[in-house]
């Protein structure tokens, strides 16, 4: 196990076989959630530093930042302790800064639209190393005015498939939001899925009561399977009920991500049709017009078509919004940064 995923009564227990008192674990826990390594935690004796160093840590660092000219977003890859690199996107909104991380080295879910699962599923990544991405942020960052965190919000749609790692996103859910460490509160972390039905059950009995997204993109099933391969195997009525229950137990509104593709599912009857399969349930719709992936060939909508399809959804009663495009200059969509950079590396 790595220092970093571990809770503060794992510490307990460890720094409980090295002798030292209960209180420590606190230390170093906050430390940890910093994402500061045992040599330089300064309130420890040497010995005790030197103890902690010898154990597996499960760094992230940032391996390069590009910024937005545009709006301020800023694309950060990050370099894992075996090298293998994940993307996550800081987007500046005016009620704090909203990280979007990675909870998987690669996708396998298989996404017609999706650049993070072109190349397959690489490995899950480990609690301390979805910690480390904000940890990283924090320390690298310029630091808002009058102080305080660089990321006040989270939303997990880096690349991977969070309920695909379920049992590490869990953990990592717990330990965000614990006070000893980050205190990110549920209510300010959104977590996407492309609808892996069994585990939404699972995780509205075993995680904090996030917002939960669902990724929808289409109304009816023959289009869903052909560009989710998830669908075959959950179709949209379960997935649905899944989401219906998920708002019903937790009283938050389940968001649907629709991202808009030309001639597929843009057009005033997809509208239609959608928002009578989302009557009565408690929800948002956050339309997206597709991010162009040079590997795909699938053409987004324009914002004008994402705005007319939102006045379609709101005038059926389903609340509705066109997602801000962010950071379109510098490769915000999922996984397009990592790899480019990755195919640089190689040749
Ligand atoms: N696996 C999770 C989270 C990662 S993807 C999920 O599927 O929800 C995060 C979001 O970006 C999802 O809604 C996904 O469908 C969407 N997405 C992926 N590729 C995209 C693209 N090229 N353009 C627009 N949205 C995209």
């Amino acid at each position: 196990m790595y220092l970093t995923e571990m809770t503060l009564s794992e510490l307990q227990a460890l720094l409980n076989t090295l002798g030292e008192p209960r209180y420590r674990a606190g230390q170093v826990f906050s430390w940890l959630s910093r994402g500061v390594r045992p040599e330089s935690m300064t309130n420890l004796s040497k010995a005790l530093r030197e103890k902690l160093a010898a154990l597996p840590y499960g760094a992230v660092e940032v391996f390069e930042k590009r910024l937005s000219q545009r709006d301020g977003t800023a694309k950060y890859l990050f370099r894992l302790e075996d090298e293998n690199l994940v993307e996550g996107v800081l987007m500046r909104y005016h009620y704090g800064n909203t990280l979007c991380l990675s909870t998987q080295v690669g996708c396998r879910m298989g996404c017609a639209f999706c650049a993070s699962t072109l190349e397959g599923r690489v490995r899950d990544l480990h609690a301390g190393e979805m910690l480390g991405q904000i940890a990283a942020i924090e320390r690298s960052g310029e630091k808002p005015e009058g102080g305080g965190r660089t990321v006040t919000n989270l939303v997990l749609m880096g690349s991977g498939e969070p309920l695909d790692n379920f049992d590490n996103v869990v953990r990592f859910l717990h330990l965000v939001s614990s006070p000893e460490g980050m205190g990110i509160s549920p209510r300010n972390i959104s977590v996407s899925t492309c609808g892996i039905v069994p585990k939404i059950y699972e995780f509205m009995e075993r995680a904090p009561h996030v917002t939960l997204s669902v990724s929808l993109h289409a109304h009816d099933d023959e289009t869903r399977s052909r560009i989710m391969p998830v669908n075959r195997a959950y179709p949209i009525a379960e997935l649905l009920a899944a989401a219906r229950a998920y708002a019903d137990r937790t009283g938050r509104r389940v968001v649907f991500e629709y991202a808009l593709i030309s001639g597929m599912n843009a057009a005033e009857r997809d509208a239609i049709a959608l928002a009578k399969r989302l009557r009565g349930i408690r929800c948002h719709v956050n339309l997206i017009p597709l991010n162009p992936v040079p590997e795909r060939n699938l053409r987004g909508a324009t914002r004008g078509q994402a705005q007319q399809f939102a006045a379609w959804l709101t005038r059926e009663h389903i609340s509705a919004t066109v997602r801000r495009e962010m950071g379109t200059d510098i490769e915000g969509a999922c996984g397009q940064l990592r790899r480019r950079v990755s195919h640089e590396l190689r040749t």
